[in-house]
């Protein structure tokens, strides 16, 4: 029983790719790199890879994390600047036994070492959208300098029931300078267990990581709950707690899968998007919704919503 499940709307086309490759019996760890591959090569998504928005300085520096459910082998590089797939050499970093999380320069070290493709990541569209940016907050400090922002986070489970777990992101556009999320961090970002299942998260890192919350997914499932109610109980949980101990939450968003294909999804925003292919369904994009009561909904993305989506994403950036 093989499946897919991804973070946000641009996963589509990755994991479009990943479910032919499931469906033709390859592995669990192929088809999770290609499709993140893909996202990270796309030039109109601003917050993965190639077109992603930069720091505060202009510079785009990009966090990937990778997590193989079997070995528990985990791999990671962080603020890494002109490689064209972070994800890639995060799934080489996790073959060692130690070394496996690089940041910087030594991350940069490694992927030449091993030849991985040198990319100028920073796109001229990208560039514009910050210069854009950094004139609006020289004249009105009021206004969030983080907006703009979104990991690729994917769990896939291939036929012998292999799991991976994976991410990339360019992180929040305007961090500062060597500002790290939760996405290269296992058990924030990412979290794999081919006995149980996996989890991914995406929305603002500094919250994240305050909850472990992938691992905590994880283990809410090794215990036995049902993946959907371990990732609502697991975001409603933290959610909650930031808010009495510090008056307001981030945005959490969560996609899991277990390792029979079951999948679930949980966030405390409106409209977090995310993709899912199984054995028995095509490739679908879902939108989630957080109820009053605290359950999170979702319903299949319309066909308005989906050519809106591309048209907002390729517009010109005055
Ligand atoms: N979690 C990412 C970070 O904090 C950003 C996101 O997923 O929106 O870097």
């Amino acid at each position: 029983m093989h499946g897919i499940i991804a973070t946000w709307r641009m996963a589509l086309e990755g994991v479009q790719k990943a479910d032919a490759m499931l469906k033709e019996g390859n592995q669990a760890a192929d088809a999770i790199e290609t499709a993140i591959r893909e996202v990270e090569d796309y030039p109109y998504y601003k917050s993965v890879g190639y077109g992603g928005l930069p720091n505060q300085d202009g510079v785009l520096q990009m966090d990937a994390g990778y997590m193989d459910g079997g070995s528990l082998s985990i791999g990671a590089v962080c603020a890494i600047e002109d490689f064209a797939n972070p994800v890639s050499i995060a799934r080489k970093l996790s073959n060692g036994t130690v070394n496996n999380i690089l940041v910087a320069e030594g991350a940069a070290a490694f992927g030449k070492e091993y030849g991985f493709e040198q990319k100028k990541m920073l796109t001229d569209r990208a560039k514009r959208i910050y210069e854009k940016k950094k004139a609006e907050l020289a004249e009105n400090d009021q206004l969030r300098p983080y907006d703009g922002h979104d990991t690729v986070g994917m769990v896939c489970v291939d036929d012998q029931s292999h799991v991976i777990a994976a991410t990339s992101t360019s992180g929040l556009f305007m961090k500062r300078n060597g500002r790290i999320g939760d996405s290269p961090f296992v058990g924030s970002g990412f979290y794999a267990d081919e006995e149980i299942g996996g989890a991914t998260a995406t929305g603002l890192g500094e919250d994240i990581m305050k909850g472990c919350i992938s691992y905590e997914i994880v283990r809410r499932m090794g215990e036995g709950m049902p993946v959907q109610q371990a990732c609502e109980t697991a975001v409603n949980q933290l959610d909650k707690k930031l808010k009495k101990r510090r008056g307001q939450a981030g945005d959490i968003s969560v996609v899991a899968m277990d390792n029979k294909g079951n999948w679930g999804c949980a966030t405390n925003i409106d409209g977090f998007s995310f993709v899912v292919a199984t054995q028995q369904s095509a490739p679908v994009v879902w939108l989630a919704h957080r109820t009053e009561d605290g359950h999170t909904v979702f319903e299949k993305a319309g066909q308005q919503w989906l050519d809106e989506y591309m048209h907002n994403h390729s517009a010109a950036v005055e």
